[in-house]
């Protein structure tokens, strides 16, 4: 039987507990009490408050390393110095992305997240293997985490002779998106690697994710230029830049002008929420009519020892960060934890409602204000009508060995 009868549980701003049917993967019903067939199986949502799924639009599967017993961080004076580190981390360990990445992500189902954007290293040490196994995480976690990858090239494109041809092949093993990185502060040339990255995005028909760093004005002036090639090349709604910092450096016009551009041109802006440099001014882009969606980056990996993956500590860190404090601020940044990054990924995110899919979080909290601001451990993740994961771990993985585990 594929139905299944939701009770004892609360909407957002909802009166009273409400029953929720679900039949093949779809709600059909929401009310007070709803008359189902004996026999039907129930599900005792103990009172919770249901939301959608979270999701993640920036992780690095391939680079984590949890799991593992704890690392000190070595530090790197440059990118270049983190990057040696990080390989050589990656030869200690070369199995290190079946087994950390399957850890973040039951760790992130068990935190409510039910999909989540990847960057996987396509570089001259990595080649394709961090791609490979991001790739075969995908298809053991089909049913359970729905995840993209990015083509990320991590020393940069133009420096690194053949770079573009490994991004080529990426692309046709399996990657959704190509990535790019600082065009000028790592490569020298920006034109050079946005022309090449906006080249392959248009071959393939893929989708660009590009790390951007780069400070100030050089930032502001490259994310126009980026802008001009989602718009010469029709991939509006489909590039997105993450980290974005100069956007909380530039005097107001050049921001103005860059963001209005990011908005005709559907360039969409990612943020982990860092602490330790200015950040794009969120409300101000939502303003201008930019999009703004949060994602984790760096989760226990060479570059950094923190991150959980859980994005209700995410969307805290934001309204934290930006002194949001009204209920219906933490409600929206709830929702640059899930629905909007959803649409980005292209995914849908209905509000919960007959007749639209039976993918639900149900959490310990009253309201959304209270399941930000306290990050209730009870939170018990359904797809499709199904309990996939619960107090914290993976009930039932879709293509995994791992099917009965608790
Ligand atoms: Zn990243």
């Amino acid at each position: 039987m594929t139905g299944c009868l939701l009770e004892n549980v609360r909407l957002n701003g909802g009166e009273g507990p409400v029953e929720i049917l679900m039949e093949s993967g779809t709600i059909r019903a929401i009310a007070p009490r709803i008359a189902v067939p004996e026999g039907l199986p129930r599900l005792d949502g103990g009172g919770g408050l249901v939301l959608r799924p979270m999701v993640d639009g920036h992780v690095h599967l391939d680079k984590t390393r949890l799991g593992l017993p704890f690392e000190s961080h070595v530090p790197g004076a440059s990118v270049a110095e983190r990057i040696a580190v990080e390989e050589r981390l990656r030869a200690d360990r070369p199995d290190a992305t079946a087994q950390c990445g399957a850890a973040l992500i039951e760790r992130m189902a068990g935190f409510g997240t039910m999909a989540l954007r990847s960057h996987a290293d396509i570089t001259p040490g990595a080649g394709l293997a961090g791609l490979e196994a991001e790739l075969a995480l995908r298809e053991r976690y089909r049913g359970v985490m729905d995840i993209q990858i990015v083509a990320f090239p991590q020393t940069g494109v133009i420096r690194v002779p053949g770079l573009d041809d490994l991004l080529d092949a990426a692309l046709k093993m399996g990657a959704d998106l190509v990535g790019g990185l600082d065009p000028a502060g790592f490569d020298e040339e920006i034109a050079a690697q946005l022309d090449t990255v906006f080249a392959l995005a248009d071959k393939h028909g893929a989708g660009v994710d590009i790390h951007l760093h780069d400070p100030g004005t050089l930032g502001t002036f490259e994310l126009r230029q980026i802008a001009a090639r989602a718009r010469r090349y029709g991939l509006e709604g489909r590039v997105a830049v993450s980290h974005a910092y100069c956007l909380g450096q530039v005097p107001g016009d050049d921001f103005a002008r860059t963001a209005d551009l990011l908005a005709e041109s559907g360039v969409d802006i990612l943020t982990n929420v860092p602490s330790h440099v200015e950040m794009p001014p969120v409300a101000d882009l939502e303003a201008r009519g930019v999009t703004v969606f949060l994602g984790s980056d760096n989760i226990r990996d060479a570059w950094s020892p923190f991150g959980t993956g859980d994005m209700f500590e995410r969307a805290a860190l934001l309204c934290q960060r930006w002194n949001w404090r009204e209920d219906a601020d933490l409600e929206h940044a709830c929702a640059l934890a899930s629905e909007v990054p959803a649409r980005v990924l292209g995914l849908r995110s209905d509000p919960i409602a007959p007749g639209t899919a039976a993918d639900l979080l149900i959490v310990g909290a009253a309201c959304i204000a209270d399941a930000i601001a306290t990050r209730p451990a009870r939170r018990t993740l359904l797809r499709a009508g199904r309990v996939i994961a619960e107090n914290g771990r993976l009930r039932a993985a879709g293509n995994t060995k791992d099917q009965d585990r608790q």
